[in-house]
């Protein structure tokens, strides 16, 4: 018998049989053009890491959980919170002075301003590990982690062009914070010194803003390459318990995927999504409303189980060919 082998991919890109994951050269190694707005954004993510260099020199408790708290503030109510499962997903809804000061959180997070990362995470679940996917493993680990914030060209031409933001861009707050976003977080900075000198700037901006960095950009790398899929998404999309402990709950990004609008990632009452507590916090004070989670006809749909049972006819027609071709070769072996 012959024997023929089909080309495998690195373990990473193992897929669903009806993905198809096109290898490119690294995006990490060749941007076209650096643009001054890069140039901006390179400076910007290090002096952040340069600021952690002095984080064991100028360690005291004080300046420790003030990082925890800006952490916390930005990370959770800022980024994951109000970023993503509200103002991406509308996965809820927040009284919109509670909404507008969870955004300003999540801009001090330096991670864009709200238009801005609404937008590349809208084109994300669009196009995801597609072409068109902004940040997408398939371009390489390092580019999906961070090299894809370096280069504005490939971002425009990805289609960052705002048009998917339309709810946000008639808002008149946020275009206020597109256009002075750089002001805040100096401001910022500013307030911090003055409230405990260098310290606070190191652990309060510097150490929570490159912590908050790496833990948010994983969700982008490791979830597309490590974990575990228990939704039939069609996409790289993987549930990673380590990386859910560090993100308040995003490491369950199979889930997301498989439910986009839902403010729950954590579907299992183990997967921990913090969250998702603070979501439901909320609401039981009345501030969050009209709050999404899939229901059982929604799950059924995407189930992977389910997908498998579709597949079992065909498999069986498969075996019967299979089986009536055995009979046919062991008919002309008895004939002769
Ligand atoms: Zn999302
Ligand atoms: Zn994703």
């Amino acid at each position: 018998m012959e024997l023929t082998t089909t080309p495998t991919l690195p373990s990473p890109f193992v897929l669903e049989e009806n993905v198809v994951v096109k290898l490119k050269k690294k995006r990490a190694t060749s941007f076209t053009k650096w643009e001054m707005k890069d140039l901006l954004y390179v400076s910007a993510v290090l002096l952040m890491h340069v600021l952690c260099l002095f984080a064991p020199f100028t360690f005291n408790w004080n300046a420790f959980w003030l990082g925890v708290v800006h952490y916390i503030l930005c990370g959770l109510f800022g980024v994951t919170l109000c970023y993503h499962r509200g103002l991406s997903h509308g996965s809820f809804k927040l009284p919109k002075y509670l909404e507008y000061l969870f955004a300003y959180f999540g801009m001090l997070a330096l991670q864009g301003d709200p238009i801005f990362w609404v937008s590349t995470h809208r084109y994300h679940h669009k196009f995801t590990d597609t072409e068109a996917d902004p940040h997408s493993p398939v371009e390489g680990f390092w580019f999906s982690h961070m090299g894809w914030i370096f280069d504005d060209n490939y971002l425009v031409q990805k289609g960052e062009n705002y048009v998917n933001v339309g709810d946000l861009v008639r808002q008149r707050y946020y275009r206020f914070l597109e256009t002075t976003v750089v002001i805040h977080v100096y401001l910022h900075a500013a307030l911090l010194y003055m409230l405990g000198g260098f310290p606070f700037v190191v652990w309060g901006k510097g150490v929570s803003t490159v912590w908050g960095y790496h833990v948010t950009f994983s969700v982008n790398s490791v979830c597309h390459i490590w974990g575990h899929q228990a939704w039939n998404t069609g996409d790289l999309s993987k549930n990673n318990w380590f990386v859910a402990l560090f993100t308040f709950g995003e490491g369950w990004h199979n889930n997301h995927h498989a439910f986009e609008f839902s403010a729950r990632h954590g579907l299992e009452w183990w997967q921990l999504d913090t969250t998702w507590y603070v979501i439901k916090l909320l609401e039981h004070f009345g501030l969050a409303t009209n709050v999404k989670v899939p229901s059982k006809i929604h799950k059924h749909k995407k189930s992977l189980k389910n997908r498998m049972d579709d597949m079992k006819p065909q498999t069986d027609v498969k075996m019967q060919k299979m089986i009536s071709v055995d009979c046919s070769e062991a008919k002309a072996y008895l004939s002769t």
